[in-house]
């Protein structure tokens, strides 16, 4: 590892790790991020980024350049919480490095890739922007609760459409081309409340919804296979009823569906297949697509429906390719090209806006939202140097 790039990231490597340590330290749970976003912005300035914007969402837009090719790297700045902290060998914000290993809630999942992007401007700075790029580093809100809800909000009311957009969630530094989608469905059955000292008098809605749970449970072992993304899935998260009274029948049961889509996988063919369900035609149940409207910390409101949809970029289409390139620049060696199991900001940017999307980032993704969450110091460094690379690849492609 001698190219220039990582020479120049090495450069920049006391910078760009206290800085990882002090957003580290500032916990910012969805919709909480106001003061990691605050920091983040502080060093946009300090390294000298042509502009740097927070939008009414709470997303900081740091711009270099001002080509009309638009490159952008995005890192969600939002973390999940702690979970048991007994769980945990050292204080879930320490930030310490131990044996070249950082470690807290963030340092995979992914704070690393917010602080390398950021760093990579750095870079930028020093070697000199090609003439005919844009280079965005962003900083986004919420992905945690609602992922690519920002980027909806940028691309529509901001008005920024890139050329490329690089997702810097964890990928073990390979180079991911897509993933699964999600979404959240509720299925309700009605029934008829009476008292419980007669339930034939009444209509169970909770006996109702045991035939639909056990066709769910069915459904999920036959979605059938696809590649090169896996299968989708499908899972009760939730179940709830109500009566007037513990001594009554049930006359609401309502589940929650966690629904991971796969190539091909829609909304309508997800809702289609739960309405064909024979117990579900049978009771009557209604299917329904959940929204979500919680308010960002700037307390701006965006709401959407929660369906995520499934996006890839094939092998051979140019940003690949680019990212091959730039890796080999980079670091002298072949790229690994592989895909994330978990879901990102690129259902926005590729699944709903159709904008060429590829990932790269620091850390690994086994590390998310799991105790002692943890990076390599080492990888973002690297992370800094591909970007850079990435950049230059970009300009020519
Ligand atoms: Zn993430």
């Amino acid at each position: 590892m001698s190219s220039s790039y990582y020479a120049d990231a090495m450069d920049i490597k006391t910078d760009l790790v206290k800085f990882m340590q002090d957003i580290i330290r500032i916990p910012s749970l969805s919709s909480e991020e106001g003061a990691v976003v605050e920091r983040i912005r502080e060093e946009m300035l300090k390294i000298g980024y042509d502009e740097v914007t927070v939008d009414p969402m709470g997303n900081v837009l740091g711009r270099i350049g001002s080509g009309p090719r638009i490159i952008a790297f995005d890192g969600h700045c939002d973390i999940v919480d702690v979970g048991d902290p007994d769980l945990w060998d050292r204080d879930p914000y320490s930030a310490d490095i131990e044996d070249g290993i950082l470690y807290g809630r963030g340092a995979s999942d992914m704070k690393g890739g917010v602080a390398s992007s950021v760093y990579a401007g750095a870079l930028l700075k020093k070697r000199g922007i090609p003439d005919n790029v844009t280079f965005y580093a962003t900083a986004t809100v919420q992905e945690e609760d609602c992922d690519g809800l920002c980027w909806q909000y940028i691309i529509n009311e901001g008005g920024l459409r890139p050329n490329l957009v690089v997702i810097t969630e964890p990928t073990s530094l390979r180079i991911y081309r897509g993933h699964r989608g999600r979404m959240e469905i509720e299925v309700h059955t009605s029934g008829i409340s009476c008292h419980g000292s007669a339930p034939e008098r009444g209509d169970n809605a909770v006996y109702k919804m045991a035939g639909i749970i056990a066709d769910i449970e069915k459904l999920n072992e036959q979605l059938p296979p696809r590649d090169p993304l896996g299968k989708g899935t499908v899972t009760i998260s939730e179940i709830r009823s109500s009566s007037p009274s513990l001594c009554a029948v049930a006359d609401g049961c309502t589940i929650h569906l966690d629904r991971r889509l796969t190539i091909d996988e829609t909304e309508d063919t997800s809702v289609a297949e739960i309405l064909a369900l024979p117990s579900v035609k049978a009771a009557n149940a209604t299917v329904t697509v959940l929204d979500y409207e919680v308010p960002s910390y700037t307390g701006l409101s965006y709401p959407t429906r929660k369906y995520y949809p499934t996006w890839e970029i094939k092998e051979d289409e140019p940003p690949v390719l680019a990212a091959v390139a730039a890796y080999k620049r980079a670091f002298d060696k072949e790229a690994e090209v592989g895909h994330w199991t978990f879901s990102t900001n690129g259902v926005a940017t590729a699944g709903m806006h159709h904008l060429p999307t590829i990932g790269f980032g620091p850390g690994h993704e086994r590390f998310a939202h799991a105790p002692n969450e943890q990076t390599e110091v080492e990888h973002l460094v690297c992370a800094t140097a591909f970007y850079a690379a990435l950049v230059d690849e970009f300009a020519k492609s």
